[in-house]
């Protein structure tokens, strides 16, 4: 009998290049070349479905130092240098966490100096007078860590960009953080925090809040890493102390599982939750109003969370704060 070809197919990249990359949703094998263009296209392309921005505008950074959002900055440094009208900043918080933060602080300010871009960082200790690592050695705190960390940061942020006078901030949140997000509120019913996901409509604007955009929400995770990897740009790789800790785990191991089976899950999502997020902006459960207290839109009566949160640990939120 004779024997078939002992030679296997190497699959290639369209331009015939040995691939770095497959992207197991698509099919496609892609080399650095066309790896990083891809992903270029599908920002650029997110960016301008998230605007118009407008003329004499400021977009604020959130940039913690991590890969997700220095190719954020980078990449709209990189779409806005030549536009004139277009301010660019960058925010950084301190949530006081010894040993993770300072580092990933510094490699945030590196990329800001290189590309000249104006850096304000804002912390947890002027806001409302605590760092994470007393939080979260507190006895007595009825949450996880992450549950006074993420309202805080949301302030911090919030007011910063009110400060520097900023119109929109930008997150670093990729595919798999968003998918994320839908899952966990489709799962608890949660259909008025659904409706009040980012990325803001510049038409709709909810007082007190700058509308966020999220140049990265269509790039999965893997493919933020290797672009940044590709184009040798440094970021903070370290991991939170907490984050064990931290309920969104389980979220993100099952949509892993899932996409492992059926490769394009987190796309789904997306693209079902972009056609039923006009169907629920309006809710009137969606809309915010000030905090009693610290005068922070809250979608609930009284005081907000964060104020709740934080009074329960000691702190207090300062209405405004801000240090540069
Ligand atoms: Fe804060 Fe939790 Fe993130 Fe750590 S893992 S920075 S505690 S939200």
């Amino acid at each position: 009998m004779r024997e078939g070809p002992r030679w296997r197919r190497v699959a290639t990249c369209k331009c015939g290049a040995e691939p770095v990359y497959l992207a197991r949703y698509s099919g496609h094998h892609l080399c650095p070349k066309h790896f990083l263009e891809s992903v270029e296209k599908r920002v650029r392309k997110e960016v301008r479905k998230q605007g118009p921005f407008g003329l004499d505008k400021t977009i604020a950074v959130a940039l913690s130092g991590g890969k997700d959002s220095v190719v954020t900055l980078r990449l709209l440094h990189e779409a806005f240098r030549d536009n004139p009208r277009l301010r660019l900043v960058a925010i950084s918080v301190d949530e006081g966490i010894a040993g993770y933060r300072p580092a990933a602080l510094e490699a945030g300010a590196a990329h800001c100096r290189e590309l000249g871009i104006e850096h304000h960082i804002v912390s947890y200790q002027q806001t409302a007078g605590l760092t994470m690592d007393v939080v979260a050695a507190r006895p007595d705190r009825a949450h996880l860590p992450c549950a006074y960390c993420g309202v805080l940061r949301r302030v911090n942020l919030n007011q910063a960009a009110r400060d520097v006078g900023a119109d929109f901030v930008a997150t670093g949140h990729n595919l798999d953080d968003t998918a994320q997000s839908i899952l966990m509120n489709h799962l608890k019913g949660d259909v008025a925090r659904l409706a009040r996901m980012a990325p803001h409509p510049p038409d709709r604007v909810n007082e007190g809040l700058v509308p966020r955009i999220l140049p990265l929400r269509a790039i999965p995770e893997k493919e933020v890493a290797l672009y940044a990897i590709l184009k040798g740009w440094d970021f903070h790789d370290g991991e939170c102390p907490y984050s064990v800790e931290a309920t969104r785990g389980r979220y993100r191991d099952m949509l892993l599982e899932l996409e492992a089976q059926e490769p394009g899950t987190r796309h789904s999502l997306l693209a079902g939750y972009d056609r039923l997020a006009p169907l629920v902006r309006g809710l009137e459960d969606a809309k915010l109003r000030p905090c009693d207290r610290c005068g922070e839109p809250t979608s609930g009566k009284g005081e907000c969370r964060a104020c709740t949160l934080v009074g329960s640990v000691g702190g207090k939120l300062n209405s405004t704060s801000r240090s540069d």
